[in-house]
């Protein structure tokens, strides 16, 4: 049987892996509906070549140019938020949600309402709706299926056991481009030197989250609302060489851990293929030559970053939401060279303290203390900024 596959955010990172795989194996799947922001090129030329039914840009001024390049194919053009909860709620029964940031809260909502299986890398959605988010997947009977490496590896390790039997989480991280880095080296550190990873090719945003170590404080949120585990059982380890993906404790002390070279396509492979396993391209990991796995714990005072999200897990109420839409404002002005590195855990800090918000108990109430969120950190931002 072919599994039917929309692809939320198709011309990112995440997007043009799944869609690799994808076309690697025709048998297998077959492309229901693709997703982008701007890049109608790259769109239309992903829908020509997978016989997509429906092409949706989620900027309205460039539907037009996306009609033109679809002429004569027999795929739609669509366009806009509506556009995008038809990709996710059509036809298809597996999405990916790989869109970046809040902006893909609504379409992941729409297809896990609708009751797909959601391949889950907008990590974003789910650290800013959270139990609103798995209680809609439990009522729906969608089935959510992590594409995070680490959230892969975890959902990995915990495949066969009881939850009773799990005592700790623990997440890897690189450590990113500036492990080493004093805090002057940091303070000065530019766009192009945050989003040049050591070991994973990725997206801008997340590139620069990992810099700060944000991604892993987005990540922690992430674990527990997947694995509802609280903060004091999550734990964070630095690895800089990416091999352990993530790790499992069990009760009687065993400790599980999923490897493997530092290529996206694995665990999105085993979210395509779950609950079987499919080949992948991705290069099979030689032991002997990587040599030694190190680990060291992460160091709060150069990346507080790490430090307020779990701050923002353990208090609750609507922090994560600000914590997040913050982040992203601070990310944006950072890569726009408005602001300086260490100036988004501030900006972040600086917002988590200033907005107490209740916990949102709907998407809207999400989307708008998002939107007072973000209101506040532009401003902030211009403000006090050059
Ligand atoms: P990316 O920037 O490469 O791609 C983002 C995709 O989302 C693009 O297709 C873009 O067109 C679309 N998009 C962006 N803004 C949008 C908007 N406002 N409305 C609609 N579509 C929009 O990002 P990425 O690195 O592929 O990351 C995607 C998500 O996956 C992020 O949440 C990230 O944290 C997560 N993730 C990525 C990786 C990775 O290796 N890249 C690993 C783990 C998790
Ligand atoms: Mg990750």
């Amino acid at each position: 049987m072919t599994r039917r596959i929309s692809i939320l955010g198709a011309t990112g990172s995440i997007g043009r892996s799944t869609l690799d795989l994808v076309e690697r194996s025709p048998e297998r799947f077959e492309i229901v509906a693709l997703t982008a922001q701007t890049k109608v090129d790259a769109l239309a030329d992903a829908a020509r070549r997978t016989g997509a039914k429906l092409a949706v840009i989620a900027d309205p001024e460039r539907l037009d140019e996306l009609r033109g390049k679809l002429s004569g194919t027999g795929c739609r053009a669509a366009c806009g938020p509506t556009g995008l909860v038809e990709a996710a709620t059509g036809d298809a029964d597996w999405v990916m949600a790989a869109i970046v940031g809040c902006a893909g809260l609504l379409p992941t909502m729409a297809a896990i309402e609708s009751g797909k299986t959601v391949a889950l890398a907008n990590k974003e959605a789910l650290v800013t709706a959270g139990s609103i988010m798995t209680d809609a997947a439990a009522r729906s009977g969608a089935t959510l299926l992590p594409v995070d490496s680490e959230h892969n590896a975890i959902f990995q390790c915990l495949a066969g056991s009881r939850r009773d039997d799990v005592s700790r989480l623990v997440l890897t991280a690189s450590g990113g481009p500036f492990r080493e880095y004093s805090l002057d080296e940091m303070r000065s550190a530019t766009p192009s030197q945050a989003v040049a990873h050591p070991r994973w090719s990725m997206g801008a945003k997340i590139s620069v989250d990992s810099a700060t170590l944000m991604n892993k404080g987005l990540e922690l949120i992430e674990a527990h609302h997947l694995f509802g585990l609280p903060s004091d059982r999550i734990d964070v380890v630095v690895h800089p060489q990416s091999v352990v993906h993530s790790l499992v404790e069990f009760v009687d002390g065993s400790l599980l851990a999923q490897l493997g070279s530092a290529d996206m396509r694995i665990p999105i492979a085993y979210t395509l293929a779950w609950p079987e396993r499919m080949a992948t391209p991705a290069k099979k990991l030689s032991l002997a030559d990587t040599g030694r796995l190190d680990f060291e714990a992460p160091d709060l005072e150069r990346f507080p970053a790490l430090r307020l999200a779990r701050e923002a897990l353990e208090r609750g109420g609507g922090a994560a939401v600000v914590l997040n839409a913050a982040n992203e404002i601070a990310v944006e002005a950072f890569l726009k060279e408005r602001i300086g590195f260490c100036d988004i855990s501030r900006l972040v800090e600086q917002m988590v303290g200033a907005i107490d918000a209740p916990a949102p108990r709907s998407v809207e109430e999400v989307v708008a203390l998002d939107r007072e969120s973000r209101e506040r950190s532009s401003s902030f931002v211009a403000e006090n900024c050059h």
